[in-house]
């Protein structure tokens, strides 16, 4: 907070500044990396919340499960090889994502992390075909867990094994939260409209905040890695427009989730409002929300954004 002095800054009658004065001082951090010791476990519980009494409630609550796996996985996983600091210095004077997911590795702490899930994974009561995937994956040999890994590194998931690659997307968003949590956030720049800064990959939503740091400020919230990036509101996230901009909700919603839609590339994103609901997360809010997705069906928007829990819509 900074104390006014100067009669400019503060309106008639008040000895507090006036905020538009602040603007600059308060301007919203542009990135905000992920706490993968809260993250999933936070996420487990928001999804366990949003299963009461849901028409989606076993998938919500199925869902619920597999973010507890990926806590358990986060935490007793060795730690991920620290990114290159010559190449992350190298992708920012490129505006590049410092994370490059077209040359991903294994290494020791992915394959600890993907074997924990698995086998936290085996315990989950699930249903058949879900029960069916898993077996399948544990059955892959390298090359078909390596093609699964590129496929969801690629955000490109073949709907005939959707649920497949649920376990190596959720094993794969545990090791690149972790691996986005060792960058500096400061050091983040922009890389285009629609991509994470971190990893390079599309929002999963958007979500306009109620921090006294940033009020009212908007952040895209990246799929795999969790970062949040700062984004204006009333801006496609897809294409950047801010003409032919418009908001649709839920009938009876209470305003906490809407669909962006764009005129201008005929695509829509979820926006999240935490000051209507601080428990508000991504990832679960927006599974919960596919009663606003299967509306967008019957219209002329297609959704820009990815979730791998929520695909097919
Ligand atoms: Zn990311
Ligand atoms: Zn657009």
């Amino acid at each position: 907070m900074v104390r006014s002095s100067g009669p400019l800054s503060s309106p008639p009658g008040s000895v507090f500044p006036d905020p538009s004065v602040l603007e600059g001082v308060t301007a919203p951090a542009f990135a905000h990396l992920p706490d993968p010791a809260n993250l999933f476990a936070r996420r487990a519980e928001r999804f366990a919340r949003l299963a009461q009494g849901h028409p989606l409630g076993p998938y919500l609550s199925f869902l619920a499960h597999i973010a507890r796996a990926q806590h358990v996985a986060a935490e007793r996983a060795p730690a991920p090889e620290p990114a290159d600091a010559e190449a992350v210095e190298r992708a920012r004077a490129h505006e590049m994502p410092p994370l490059d997911r077209s040359h991903f590795t294994s290494d020791a702490a992915f394959e600890a992390i993907f074997d924990r899930l698995l086998s936290q994974a085996r315990a989950i009561e699930k249903p058949e075909p879900a029960e069916a995937a898993l077996a399948h994956v544990l059955a892959a040999s390298d090359a078909e867990r390596g093609e699964m890994i590129r496929n969801v590194l690629a955000d490109s998931i073949p709907v005939e094994a959707l649920a497949e690659h649920l376990y190596m997307a959720a094993a794969l968003q545990v090791h690149f939260a972790r691996r986005a949590a060792q960058l500096d956030a400061k050091a983040l720049v922009p890389v285009g409209d629609g991509i994470c800064p971190a990893c390079g990959g599309p929002p999963v939503a958007s979500v306009v905040v109620d921090w006294p740091s940033a009020a009212g400020a908007r952040y895209c919230a990246c799929a795999l890695c969790g970062t949040w990036w700062n984004f204006v509101r009333v801006r496609c996230t897809a294409c950047g427009s801010t003409g032919g901009i418009a908001y649709q909700e839920m009938e009876g919603g209470n305003g906490a989730i809407k669909a962006e839609t764009c005129d201008a590339c005929h695509s829509y994103a979820k926006v999240l409002y935490l000051s209507k609901d601080p428990d508000l997360d991504p990832v679960a809010d927006d599974v919960a929300s596919l009663g606003l997705d299967l509306k967008q069906k019957e219209g002329p928007y297609r959704r820009s954004t990815f979730n791998p829990f929520l695909l097919g819509y």
